[in-house]
C-alpha cells in the first residue's frame, strides 16, 4: 500500500512548523495562514514571565538543539539513540521532555495538558504551539518551568547525580515559578503587608525610581548579607542584587557599601531616582549629617555624598 510522505520533514510526517516553512517558501502570505502561529510563538515566548534560563532552554528545545541521544547521534557524537531513562525508545526531544513513559507522573499531575497533542516523533515546536492554543498564560508559564526542571532532572540522572522523583518535578517547578513571580513582578509590597513584615512599600513619584537596601549580619560565620532592589513607580523590579560578603569590619560599613552600590548601579543604568530607602538608619544619619566621620566608614560616606549630588532627592 502507498503512503504519503511529507518531504519537508526528515521523518516524512507532516508537522505544523514544516508546513509553515513550506507555506512561506511557496510565497503565500504567512499572515493569512492558519499555520502562522510560530511567528507569534517566538514573540510570546520572549515575553513570558519565566526566568531567562527557562526561555533559552525552551527556545533551544524548539530548535531541536538540546543534547538528546538522537540529536547527539545526528551530530556524529558517539552515542546510541535509546533513552537513558526508560531504555525503551529513541530519545527525541519530544520523548525526552514529554513522552518518555517515566515522565508519566509529570503528565498526570499536569491535568491541564490532557488535550495537548504530541508523540515521540512530533516536533517539539509544534507541541509548544499547540499547547499555547490550549492553555492559559499561567499554565504555559508553568509548563515551561516543568519542562526545564524535568530536563534538569534527566541530566542529573544521566550524570549519576542525585535526582528527584518525577512526582516531585511539578510541585518543585510550581514553587520556583511562584518564587520567580514574587521576586520579579512587584508582589513584594503586598506580601510584606500580608505577612506583617515591616512597612508597606510606598511608590516614588511617577517617572522616578526607588531603591531599597538592607544589610544583615550573620554573627556566627562573620558574613554580611547585602540586598538591594530598584523599583519603578508602579512597583516593577528594575534591578536587584543580593550578596553575601565576608566582613572584617562591622555592619555599618556593609550597610554604607550597600547604599553606595545602589547609587553606582542607578548611575550605571541612568535611572532618575526619586527616593532611596534604607533600613540602615545609622548609615542614613551619617549621610544626612554635614560632618563626615574621620574613619573607614567616613570614606564610604564621602563617596555616597558625591554620588548623591548627581541625583535630585535623598529620603531615608
Ligand atoms: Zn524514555
Amino acid at each position: 500500500m502507498d503512503s504519503i510522505m511529507w518531504h519537508y520533514e526528515k521523518l516524512g510526517s507532516f508537522s505544523v512548523s514544516s508546513g509553515y516553512k513550506f507555506d512561506c517558501n511557496e510565497g503565500s502570505n504567512p499572515g493569512s495562514s492558519a499555520l502562522s502561529g510560530d511567528v507569534s510563538w517566538w514573540k510570546f515566548l520572549w515575553r513570558m514571565k519565566i526566568p531567562l534560563k527557562v526561555k533559552i532552554f525552551v527556545w533551544r528545545a524548539c530548535e531541536n538543539w538540546i543534547p538528546t541521544r538522537t540529536n547527539l547521534l545526528l551530530r556524529k557524537v558517539p552515542s546510541d539513540s535509546i533513552c537513558p531513562c526508560c531504555d525503551q525508545k529513541a530519545e527525541t526531544t519530544m520523548h525526552a521532555l514529554w513522552c518518555c513513559p517515566l515522565l508519566r507522573p509529570i503528565r498526570e499531575v499536569c491535568g491541564f495538558t490532557k488535550d495537548c497533542w504530541g508523540d515521540d516523533n512530533s516536533m517539539f515546536l509544534d507541541f509548544m504551539i499547540y499547547c499555547r492554543r490550549q492553555l492559559v498564560q499561567e499554565e504555559m508559564d508553568l509548563i515551561c518551568q516543568i519542562l526545564w526542571r524535568g530536563w534538569y532532572n534527566r541530566n542529573r540522572g544521566v550524570h549519576d547525580a542525585a535526582k528527584m522523583c518525577n512526582k516531585e518535578v511539578v510541585p518543585c517547578a510550581r514553587a520556583f515559578q511562584e518564587e520567580y513571580l514574587l521576586a520579579n513582578h512587584a508582589l513584594n509590597a503586598e506580601v510584606s503587608d500580608r505577612r506583617g513584615n515591616g512597612p508597606i512599600w510606598q511608590p516614588p513619584y511617577k517617572g522616578t525610581y526607588k531603591i531599597n537596601t538592607d544589610a544583615a549580619l550573620s554573627v556566627g560565620d562573620g558574613i554580611v548579607g547585602v540586598g538591594i532592589i530598584i523599583r519603578d513607580y508602579v512597583g516593577n523590579v528594575i534591578a536587584s542584587s543580593a550578596q553575601a560578603v565576608q566582613y572584617g569590619c562591622c555592619v555599618l560599613i556593609a550597610e554604607a557599601l550597600a547604599i553606595k552600590k545602589c547609587l553606582l548601579l542607578a548611575r550605571h543604568v541612568g535611572l532618575e531616582l526619586g527616593f532611596i530607602e534604607s533600613d540602615a538608619q545609622v548609615a542614613v544619619n551619617l549621610i544626612n549629617n554635614p560632618d563626615i566621620p574621620y574613619s573607614e566608614v567616613g570614606l564610604i560616606i564621602k563617596d555616597i555624598k558625591s554620588l548623591l549630588e548627581e541625583f535630585s532627592d535623598f529620603v531615608n
